[in-house]
């Protein structure tokens, strides 16, 4: 490790700004989504060349790195303690740069509300997520489930080159012909492999989309979510949804909701949305529902963490929503602890790609079970894990994880996430790409021992 002070930047300043404790904008800079940090940089990157002057700085002085780009990992991967952050912010433009192909390169900090908008004068769109503010870079990189998942697959299914920073300052461009194995890992794999700059997607063609709530009366929740299963088993792609069973804070009466989202083609009609939709109107007693044509982007909502409150979050993918998974759910959400548990509908294009086609392997999933638990800020770690014992009946049942969704990063979790064969491709790549682990502040990914054998990428 050099003598030079970890902290002075001078032969880094040019292509990146960069705060430390006491600078203006530290303490917000400091903090993410999920966490308040006390990190000993953070450095914002206004090009390839900054990114790569960064990572030289934090390797020579040892700095643990977090590579944040909208700042919503729920583990609060976005900030650390005593290391750097790079914040991807500057990296936001939205370009077009082949008409034609509907070819979009998009910058890496650039937030899923500012692409619907930048997108939306083409008429086209990308399936992302559900909220505005939102990054680019951290939802891409783990896979990206948003309202048009039925009928575009995951956001990584839309992709078809990233540029990437290595950890030996490289820029490389990954995609089918450069860097295949790359490539293959950056689809779901997460930040282990280099730093992201830009990402280029196939925009997709974006008409007539019906978005909105239908609330019920929570009588009978398996009747419920029976219903809403095989309404989805029978709609089209187009029509994506989410089940949302509200916690139960006292006072407040059971409820449910079903959040809907169909996005047509060019040449889709209102009754084509409304033949869609009308199935879920009928799975129970309907105590509000509002279902209108939006533009794509103002479907996407602005996320609030919600004050004073410890949300901890969990999932699980499953291949189908049978009676035990069933009961499971209802004994979850019957518990004390206010717990949230979002049901979100997959297939459809979703499950037509092969699952080793992108390290995303959950192809067959029928939906992702999402908990989201409130507890108090001040609860222990012990607490958490008490608060969670009804949910891991749950998890039992699931195939995997979806590593965006998770709220932990243990090794565990990791192996949850990746099947084993997906594992040890993904940790050949790691061995290429980032042999000594410098990016080890996310789901990790632990290089291959020298000698392994890694599947062919
Ligand atoms: C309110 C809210 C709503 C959400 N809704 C959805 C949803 O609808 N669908 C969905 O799929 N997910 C959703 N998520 C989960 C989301 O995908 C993850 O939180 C994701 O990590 C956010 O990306 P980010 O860039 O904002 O986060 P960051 O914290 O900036 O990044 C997360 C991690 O990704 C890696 N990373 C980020 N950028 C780069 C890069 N450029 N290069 C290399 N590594 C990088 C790093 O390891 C980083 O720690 C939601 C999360 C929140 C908090």
């Amino acid at each position: 490790m050099s003598e030079e002070n970890p902290m002075t930047l001078h032969e880094i300043d040019l292509n990146l700004e960069a705060l430390r404790p006491g600078d203006d904008g530290y303490d917000a800079a400091a903090n993410v989504f999920f966490a308040t940090g006390a990190p000993a940089l953070v450095v914002r990157p206004r090009d390839a060349d900054g990114v790569s002057s960064a990572l030289a700085h934090a390797t020579r002085h040892g700095l643990p790195v977090s590579v944040r780009s909208g700042g919503h990992s729920p583990v609060g991967h976005g900030t650390n303690t005593g290391g750097m952050v790079i914040d991807l912010a500057h990296l936001d433009s939205v370009e077009v740069v082949d008409a034609d192909r509907r070819i979009v390169r998009v910058g890496a900090g650039a937030t899923w509300g500012t692409v619907a908008a930048a997108l939306e004068p083409h008429g086209w769109g990308l399936t992302s997520g559900d909220s505005e503010n939102v990054g680019v870079g951290g939802l891409t990189l783990g896979g990206g489930v948003g309202w048009m998942v039925r009928r575009d697959g995951l956001a990584i299914d839309n992709l078809v080159a990233a540029r990437v920073v290595t950890v030996d300052g490289r820029l490389v461009t990954a995609s089918a012909d450069e860097h295949p194995d790359l490539f293959w890992a950056l689809r779901g794999g997460g930040g282990n492999f280099g730093v992201v700059v830009d990402f280029d997607f196939v925009a997709q063609e974006v008409a007539g989309v019906h978005f909105g709530t239908i609330t019920y009366q929570l009588e009978d929740l398996p009747d419920l979510v029976v219903r809403w299963r095989d309404a989805m088993r029978a709609a089209p792609d187009e029509l994506s949804s989410t089940l949302v069973l509200a916690p139960r804070f006292p006072g407040a009466a059971a409820a449910a909701m079903v959040l809907v989202c169909y996005a047509g083609v060019p040449g889709s009609t209102s009754a084509d949305a409304d033949a869609a939709i009308e199935p879920l109107l009928e799975l129970g007693t309907v105590t509000a529902a509002k279902v209108e044509e939006r533009r794509y982007a103002e479907v996407l909502e602005h996320a609030e963490h919600p004050p004073g409150l410890r949300l901890v979050g969990r999932n699980t993918l499953v291949p189908a929503l049978d009676d035990d998974v069933i009961a499971a759910v209802e004994r979850l959400h019957a518990m004390p602890t206010p717990t949230a548990v979002a049901l979100r509908s997959l297939g459809g294009a979703f499950g037509r790609v092969a699952p080793e086609a992108t390290a995303f392997a959950h192809r067959d999933a029928e939906a992702m079970i999402v908990c989201a638990v409130f507890l108090p800020a001040t609860v222990s770690d012990a607490d958490v894990e008490q608060a969670l014992a009804p949910w891991r009946e749950v998890a039992a049942l699931g195939s995997g994880t979806y590593v965006n969704f998770q709220g932990s990063a243990t090794a565990e979790d990791v192996a949850a996430a990746y099947p084993a064969a997906t594992y040890a491709r993904l940790a050949a790549v790691k061995r290429t790409y980032d042999p000594d682990n410098v990016l080890a502040l996310n789901h990790n990914v632990l290089p291959a021992a020298e000698g392994a054998d890694g599947p062919a990428a």
